[in-house]
């Protein structure tokens, strides 16, 4: 690499890792001395103040998003013979735990200005599941990029059938709509600390949101075992889905500076949209959204080769990435399963033209003006 080339990390960690310093340094090793390893305390302390933060009653944390997903489908018992609607354009745990499980996810498109599942088309979905024999269950609606679904819509829907809503929020915690935090939505949210998502951890990690006492009960014995009155009493078949005392004590120094970060992001998400809107159409916020800008994502026009693009500002020492290449709908492993009447167009398209340029909360200005204008020169 030529001197005069910069090296911009996507995410820059290590930006946070220098700003919080030696608190974490001290909680890391304090965890270590108390030798509290599993379900120590800080799991606890960590569950409580995520919870209020999100609005919810219940915050069970958990190893990871997709077995936060997991457990709510244990949790609510979904079966063989039974559809559980995902959008096509997520990330593939979305769908994945569902398939665990023997139940069918059934495909439904998105919305192009907010990247989530198209009301209309889940509509469409249910209709088809209900035609095919399928018994419509459940909906888990994505908040991909870190901006919440159109829950009212989606909500209006899963009540006509009887059906329940879960948010998959893994990248929009710290995010709300209709000044509802996300947490609150949907009968259910799942969430994940995995490093680079908005509040992450060092390692895995995950939580589930609800105010539903006894879905809450049920999963606090999933995640150990499907434990009764001890760990050694089993009374239902559960997993190992601990989140770690260590991973908690990271998070609750993390959590400390998140509101500053979630201000962070969407200034450098406004001096995207500022800097690029001219050039390029800009992400938008729908129905009084906020965003966690778990990415910042722009739309590629059609006369834009993206292999070229990226490899363009890649040149100049700008990273990027592609959230995500394949819908899920033609993923080798989930071609088989039921897709929406009509297909799942937008998610398509957007597979075939997104591209997420660098995005974290200790973004300096001068890097991202060196970005924007790196942009706007490919673009040109
Ligand atoms: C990251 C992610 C998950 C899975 O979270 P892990 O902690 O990596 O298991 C699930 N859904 C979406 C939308 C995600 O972005």
């Amino acid at each position: 690499m030529t001197p005069n080339i910069p090296n911009i990390p996507f995410i820059d960690l290590q930006a946070q890792r220098r700003h919080i310093g030696s608190a974490m340094d001290d909680a890391v090793l304090s965890a270590v001395h108390d030798g509290k390893y599993i379900m120590g305390p800080q799991v606890k302390e960590l569950e409580s103040k995520l919870a209020e933060f999100a609005g919810a009653k219940h915050c069970v944390s958990c190893s990871n998003g997709t077995d936060a997903l997991a457990l709510v489908l244990m949790a609510k018992s979904v079966r063989p013979g039974q559809a559980i609607f995902v959008p096509s354009f997520t990330f593939v745990a979305t769908a994945e735990v569902v398939a665990w499980l023997g139940t069918k996810p059934f495909f439904v498109d998105v919305d192009e200005d907010s990247f989530n599942i198209n009301p209309d088309s889940l509509k469409q979905a249910i209709k088809d599941a209900t035609d095919q024999g399928l018994e419509p269950t459940g909906i888990i609606a994505v908040d991909l990029f870190g901006q919440p679904a159109n829950y009212s819509a989606i909500e209006d829907i899963a009540a006509a059938h009887n059906m329940w809503v879960m948010a998959d929020a893994a990248q929009s915690f710290g995010a709300s709509r209709d000044g509802k935090p996300v947490g609150s939505m949907g009968h259910v949210t799942s969430t994940s600390f995995f490093p680079a998502k908005p509040l992450g951890c060092y390692g895995d990690g995950g939580a589930v949101f609800t105010d539903d006492d006894e879905l809450a009960e049920v999963m606090v014995s999933m995640r150990v075992h499907g434990k009764g009155t001890d760990k050694y009493d089993n009374v239902r078949i559960g997993m190992n889905g601990r989140l770690d005392t260590l991973q908690a004590a990271i998070l609750l120094e993390k959590f400390k500076v998140f509101p500053d970060e979630l201000k962070a992001r969407q200034k450098i998400a406004d001096r995207y949209n500022e800097g690029l809107k001219d050039v390029i159409k800009t992400p938008q916020l729908i129905g009084n959204a906020t965003s966690a800008w778990a990415q910042y994502t722009l739309i590629l026009p059609e006369n834009i080769n993206r292999d070229d693009f990226a490899a363009a500002c890649k040149e100049k020492g700008v990273p990027t990435a592609v959230y995500y290449p394949i819908p899920l709908s033609q993923q080798k492993a989930y071609a088989h399963y039921p897709t929406v009447t009509g297909g799942t167009s937008i998610a398509e398209k957007l597979s075939a033209s997104v591209i997420s340029l660098p995005m974290h909360p200790y973004l300096e200005s001068d890097t991202q003006d060196y970005i924007i204008n790196v942009v706007k020169d490919v673009l040109k």
